[in-house]
């Protein structure tokens, strides 16, 4: 049975150009275009989508709000009006109703012959009131049993497979199909690798596994995923591979937590502290349910006698300052220090002035330490880290310098964790006294929808704060083209004369930093010139000033000396101008919706009525449209999150690029199937509960499943 031992060779190895019907050209072409080398590589593609003859919609039911229908229909007559598009009246006899297409034309209308019958499929809209889609996918209608009998001329016959009314489509290419492997072909070999290397397949599952989770066999699952008998067979085929997928992914991440929480020993952190108290009960206003809960979660953590790992996310403005500060002051409450680690220097310092109006009252010492420090004070906050006297430092990457030493870290706090490298917080590791590690907080004001940080950051915990203090103004966003700019201009006018602040923010990339730092000298002259001294001042911030010059602008803005602030996304913009009211973003296309999002949150932090202009071209793509379209209807952070990682899918969202996802999803959505990946991480949870080695006879499928490769997560979480 077991593949590993013996000299058994399963068929799911077979190079793919043994399949009958494929040969070197065709398994090159499957190789490089779909990334099919072996008949087990072809079982596990999936189709994307099906075609089911039992479900054609006569035309004249269609209406423009349906989702996607198909229709069978044939061609009555093509035209190219223009010669830009093409549009084809099609009729089924209860109708007639236009398809256009803007690309692939010569394509369409070589396949659309009028008088030839065709199965559309697509979504239907409304243009000047009539019903049409626009590129429907197109296959030849089937004579008279339907395209499962076409598939049965090939190799597969009597293997029952295509008893069903539904066949699968596939993912296919130009080149696939100027190869000959066309829709058709490619079911035609799906089945023949099932009839050779299905018998192979074993069951990851254990049985008690199927029984409690009512899922079906494999075997049954990989039939019906690509030659359903019916609906109910394709959907049971598709939950069982979902969930198999979903429960292996998190069962990996969840084993490595559970390793790590039985052999990391924490600090224990049994009591809360004076300073804590003084501190709470001096506050100037309640923390809101989010920020209590969350602080109980911390708390519980520090208390279990093992080291926490916990991610915070929290929308700007959501307050994670001050459950950093109650988090340190439990630490110090404890006979600890606690350090907070920002990205950017100029975060550090406003980190530092809220974090020391916070400590006033209960005469903790906190201190900064950022590379711009000098030798004297350097030698100084050294000295005071080591004796114990500072319990809070704030800084940067300064904080990791092997010269820093500490009497005794018991809390470190980071914030926006993607930027730090792992070797560099596996510096902070070594850095208590006693040997144990720190515990770990890790901030991040980039909302990560749930399904995701689940995944991406599965063995971390994971906390949200999803309320903003009570008071906050909504921020009035708007989009406008180039053209609007004197209006624009205008509207600037208005509000510095109101006494307000206005940021204008410019793209940087840096792919093609030279550019954008044109734009962004462009975009200085053309407001210093439409905001001449001595009535307006402007002040810049880039990358490449030095730190001098770029604090010294910095804190004219901030101190409302300078009107307006132009600078660059690079350079975090993270500062706390609460009299800044207007954020201006330039070239908004070329941002990402969370960066949008990060952007926009810089203001309405004051009582003002607070603006965001997204200033694009007049010629924007469609995804930039609806991101900026988006932005303009919502601010919460995480329904945007949600929204951009269902448009661009996970791996692109911001902030998870550097790291990426554990393992490549084959059938499974993190957009789409939130509900099975909760059920999949609780039920992997259970499991590990009852069997946390995965060492029963019971379970040895999973064990023989978490050995392949691809469970060989990167940790992203752990420092050392
Ligand atoms: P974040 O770090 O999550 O962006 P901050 O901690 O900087 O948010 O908080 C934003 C602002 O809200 C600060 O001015 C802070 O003093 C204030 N604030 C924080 N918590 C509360 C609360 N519970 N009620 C009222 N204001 C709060
Ligand atoms: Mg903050």
């Amino acid at each position: 049975m077991d593949s590993l031992s013996g000299g058994y060779r399963s068929e799911l190895d077979s190079d793919i150009q043994y399949l009958p019907g494929v040969g070197p050209k065709r398994a090159a072409l499957l190789r490089s275009e779909l990334g099919v080398g072996t008949f087990g590589d072809l079982i596990r593609l999936y189709p994307f989508r099906y075609i089911d003859r039992s479900s054609i919609t006569p035309i004249a039911r269609i209406r423009p709000d349906m989702a996607y229908v198909q229709i069978r229909a044939r061609v009555v007559n093509v035209e190219i009006p223009g010669g830009k598009r093409l549009s084809a009246t099609v009729t089924d006899g209860s109708g007639e109703m236009e398809l256009v297409f803007f690309k692939g034309l010569k394509w369409v209308s070589e396949k659309m012959k009028p008088g030839n019958e065709f199965i559309f499929f697509g979504k239907p809209s409304s243009f000047n009131g009539r019903i049409n889609m626009v590129h429907p996918d197109i296959d030849p209608a089937p004579d008279n049993g339907g395209p499962g009998q076409t598939a049965n001329n090939g190799q597969a016959t009597g293997s029952g497979m295509n008893a069903g009314t539904m066949t699968g489509v596939y993912n296919s290419t130009e080149k696939l199909r100027n190869g000959g492997i066309t829709g058709k072909v490619m079911t035609r070999l799906v089945s023949a690798a099932l009839n050779a290397a299905l018998d192979d397949v074993h069951e990851s599952l254990p049985e008690y596994i199927l029984k409690e989770k009512g899922l079906v066999p494999v075997r049954y699952a990989l039939k019906n995923i690509h030659f359903p008998t019916d609906m109910a067979a394709l959907e049971k085929a598709r939950y069982r591979l979902k969930f198999e997928e979903l429960f292996f992914l998190q069962l990996s991440l969840l084993k490595q937590k559970y390793i790590r929480s039985r052999g990391e020993k924490g600090i224990l952190m049994s009591r809360v502290g004076e300073a804590f108290n003084i501190c709470y009960r001096s506050l100037p206003f309640d923390l809101t349910g989010a920020q209590k809960r969350v602080i109980r979660e911390i708390r519980e953590d520090m208390r279990s006698g093992h080291q926490m790992n916990r991610l915070l996310q929290g929308d700007v403005g959501s307050g994670k300052t001050m459950v950093a500060v109650l988090s340190a002051l439990i630490a110090i409450g404890n006979g600890c220090q606690a350090c907070i680690m920002a990205p950017t220097e100029v975060l550090a310092q406003q980190h530092y002035r809220n974090i020391s109006a916070y400590l006033e009252p209960t005469g903790v010492r906190a201190a900064l330490l950022t590379g711009s420090s000098r030798t004297a004070e350097r030698r100084e906050i050294h000295a005071g880290l080591e004796d114990g006297s500072i319990g809070i430092i704030v800084g940067t990457h300064a904080l990791i310098e092997d010269d820093v030493r500490f009497r005794n870290l018991g809390l470190a706090i980071i914030d926006e964790q993607h930027r730090f490298g792992v070797e560099q917080r596996a510096k902070l590791w070594r850095k208590t006294a006693s040997g144990i590690p720190p515990h770990v907080l890790v901030m991040t004001a980039t909302p990560i929808p749930r399904t995701l940080a689940m995944t991406l950051y599965g063995d971390l915990d994971v906390s949200v704060i999803d309320e903003l203090p009570p008071g906050r103004k909504p921020v009035l966003t708007m989009h406008a083209t180039e053209g609007k700019r004197p209006a624009l201009y205008r509207f600037m006018k208005e509000q510095i004369a109101l006494g307000r602040q206005v940021f204008v923010v410019y793209p940087l990339i840096f792919e093609s930093e030279t550019l954008d730092y044109r734009n962004l000298e462009q975009g200085f002259d053309q407001i210093a010139r439409a905001f001449p001294l001595p009535d307006y001042k402007v002040a810049i911030v880039h990358g490449k000033q030095s730190n001098e010059d770029k604090k010294f602008n910095m804190d004219a803005f901030a101190a409302g000396r300078a009107n307006i602030l132009v600078a660059t996304s690079v350079i975090e913009v993270g500062v706390d101008v609460p009299n800044a009211s207007v954020m201006v973003i330039e070239s908004a296309e070329r941002f990402g919706l969370s960066q949008l999002h990060q952007l926009r949150g810089r203001v309405g932090r004051g009582s003002e009525k607070s603006y965001c202009i997204l200033m694009t071209g007049n010629k924007v793509s469609r995804e930039s449209r609806h991101r900026i379209e988006l932005m303009c209807s919502t601010e919460n952070g995480f329904e945007l999150a949600e929204e951009d990682m269902k448009m661009r899918g996970p791996g692109d969202l911001e902030g998870t690029q550097q790291s990426g996802l554990p393992i490549t999803l084959n059938i499974a959505s993190l957009a789409k199937d939130g509900a099975i990946l909760n059920d999949a991480r609780a039920y992997a949870e259970s499991v590990l509960d009852r069997d946390p080695g995965l060492t029963s006879s019971a379970n040895a499928p999973l064990r023989d499943e978490l050995r392949k490769e691809k469970y060989r997560i990167r940790d992203y979480s752990r420092i050392s």
